[in-house]
C-alpha cells in the first residue's frame, strides 16, 4: 500500500492559502477521488513524491517531457544560460534561432511570436484572426480545450469538464455569444453554423487531434473539409497544436494529416518544461501583430532567455532525432496492445483511442469520436481504475477527459510493469 501521509498533510495546508490547494484545477484529483500527491523531484520515467513514493509517470507534466524528466540535453542548456541573467526584456539572438527552427519544422508557420503559455497563444491567435478579417465570431468544438481565455470557456474540455464548469461563470454573455460550438468530427454542423452566420466568422479553431475530452482522433475528411470551407468563406483556420505540436511528428498533427492551417498555436514541448507558448502562421496574418501591424499583443517575459534555451535544446533534439517518433510509436503501441489483451482476457469490451504517443481508455463500448460519445464513459469506474493504478505506482492523468503522454524514457521493462498493473487495476476496479 502506497502511503500518502505527507501529501495529505500538505494538501490540507495548501487549501488555506491556495484556492482548492492547487494552481491548476485538474491537479486536485476531484474527478477521481482521493488527494493529490505532492512531488519533490522527477527523473526519466519517474516522479518522486513527498512520502518517498516512486511513480511511473504517464502525464509528463501534461505533455512537455517527451524525453522523460530532467532530460540532460535540456537541463544542460538551461544551466548554461543561467549565468547570463534570467531575463533582459530586450531582444536576443536566441529568439531568432528558435523562431527559425519553428518555421523550419511546422508547415503552416512562416512567422512566429513567442508567449508564455498555451492560453496566451490561443487568445492571441483569435485576436489576430479577428483583426485580420474584421469579423467577431469564432467556431470551436465541444470538448476541445484551448486554455482558459474567456472566448474558449464554452463547452470546454479538460479540467473544465471534470469540474462541471464547461461554461464558466465570469465569462460575459457578449463574449459567449461570439463563440459558436459544433460537435467534433462533424463537418455538416460546421457548414450549417457558417451558413447561419455568413460573413461573421473570423476563425475556426480546433485541436487537430483532440486530447482534452480524452484522446479523439479526427477523420481526415473532417480536417480537409474544414480547410476547404475556410478557403471558400475567408475564415482563418487555426490548429491548436499545444498538445500535438512536436509530439506526433516534428511538424505536429498538420504534418501527420497533411492539412495546413492558416495559423497554429504551440505550447508544452516548445518550452521543454519551462512556461512557453507560441502562435504563428502565414506572413500576411502574422504581420498584423504589433509592432509590424495593429493587433496588440505583448509580454514582459516573452522570449525569456532561459525558456528559449530549454525550448531550443528540446526542438533541436527532436529535429535531429526523427527516430524518437518511431520509438514512441512502438512503445505506445505495445502498451495499448497489452491493454487490449488484458481487456480480452477479462471479457471486457472498452474503447482505447491512440495516435503515436497519446492514448486514452474510455470505459464504454461505444466508438469515441466526439464529446457526446466520450461522455458515455463510466467515469466512476475510471476513478476506481485510476486509484488502483496509483496504488501500483502508475501515475495517470486524474480524469477521464485527458490523454496520456508517453515519453522516450519508457523502456520495455516498464511496459511490462504497466501492462501487469493495468490487468490488476481493471480487475480491482470491477470488484
Ligand atoms: N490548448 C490545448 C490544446 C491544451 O491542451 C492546453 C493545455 O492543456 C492549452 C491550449 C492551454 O495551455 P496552457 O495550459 O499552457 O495555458
Amino acid at each position: 500500500m502506497i502511503q500518502a501521509h505527507v501529501s495529505n498533510e500538505l494538501f490540507q495546508r495548501a487549501q488555506n492559502s491556495i484556492p482548492g490547494g492547487v494552481n491548476s484545477p485538474v491537479r486536485a484529483f476531484r474527478a477521481v477521488g482521493g488527494n493529490p500527491r505532492f512531488m519533490v523531484s522527477a527523473k526519466g520515467p519517474y516522479l518522486f513524491d513527498e512520502d518517498g513514493n516512486q511513480f511511473l509517470d504517464l502525464i509528463n507534466s501534461w505533455g512537455p517531457m517527451i524525453l522523460g524528466h530532467a532530460a540532460e540535453v535540456v537541463q544542460e542548456a538551461v544551466q548554461k544560460a543561467i549565468p547570463d541573467s534570467l531575463s533582459f526584456g530586450a531582444p536576443t539572438r536566441k529568439e531568432i534561432e528558435i523562431a527559425e527552427l519553428i518555421v523550419s519544422m511546422v508547415p503552416s508557420i512562416e512567422k512566429v511570436r513567442m508567449v508564455n503559455s498555451g492560453t496566451e497563444a490561443t487568445m492571441s491567435a483569435i485576436r489576430v484572426a479577428r483583426g485580420y478579417t474584421g469579423r467577431d465570431k469564432i467556431i470551436k468544438f465541444e470538448g476541445c480545450y484551448h486554455g482558459h481565455g474567456d472566448s474558449f470557456l464554452i463547452s470546454a474540455g479538460s479540467g473544465a469538464i471534470t469540474l462541471g464548469v464547461p461554461d464558466s461563470p465570469g465569462v460575459t454573455k457578449g463574449t459567449a455569444n461570439d463563440t459558436l460550438t459544433a460537435p467534433y468530427n462533424n463537418l455538416d454542423a460546421v457548414k450549417m453554423l457558417v451558413e447561419a452566420n455568413k460573413g461573421q466568422v473570423a476563425a475556426i479553431i480546433l485541436e487537430p487531434v483532440a486530447g482534452n475530452m480524452g484522446l479523439v482522433t479526427p477523420q481526415l475528411s473532417f480536417l480537409q473539409g474544414l480547410r476547404e470551407l475556410c478557403d471558400k468563406e475567408g475564415i482563418v483556420l487555426i490548429f491548436d497544436e499545444v498538445m500535438t505540436g512536436f509530439r506526433l511528428a516534428p511538424g505536429g498533427a498538420q504534418e501527420v494529416y497533411g492539412v495546413t492551417p492558416d495559423m497554429s498555436t504551440l505550447g508544452k514541448i516548445i518550452g521543454g518544461g519551462m512556461p512557453v507558448g507560441a502562435y504563428g502562421g502565414k506572413k500576411e496574418l502574422m504581420d498584423y501583430v504589433a509592432p509590424a501591424g495593429p493587433v496588440y499583443q505583448a509580454g514582459t517575459l516573452s522570449g525569456n532567455p532561459i525558456a528559449m534555451s530549454a525550448g531550443m535544446a528540446m526542438l533541436t533534439y527532436l529535429k535531429d532525432h526523427p527516430e524518437t517518433y518511431t520509438q514512441l510509436e512502438q512503445i505506445s503501441a505495445k502498451m495499448v496492445a497489452g491493454m487490449q489483451q488484458n481487456l480480452q482476457q477479462l471479457g471486457l469490451n472498452y474503447t482505447i483511442n491512440r495516435i503515436g504517443s497519446m492514448f486514452s481508455i474510455f470505459f464504454t463500448q461505444e466508438k469515441v469520436v466526439d464529446f457526446d460519445t466520450a461522455k458515455t464513459s463510466d467515469t466512476a469506474l475510471f476513478g476506481r481504475y485510476f486509484n488502483s493504478m496509483l496504488q501500483r505506482g502508475i501515475y495517470l492523468a486524474p480524469s477521464q477527459y485527458e490523454a496520456l503522454f508517453v515519453s522516450t524514457a519508457v523502456t520495455e521493462d516498464l511496459v511490462a510493469q504497466y501492462v501487469q498493473a493495468n490487468l490488476e487495476a481493471l480487475q480491482e476496479a470491477h470488484q
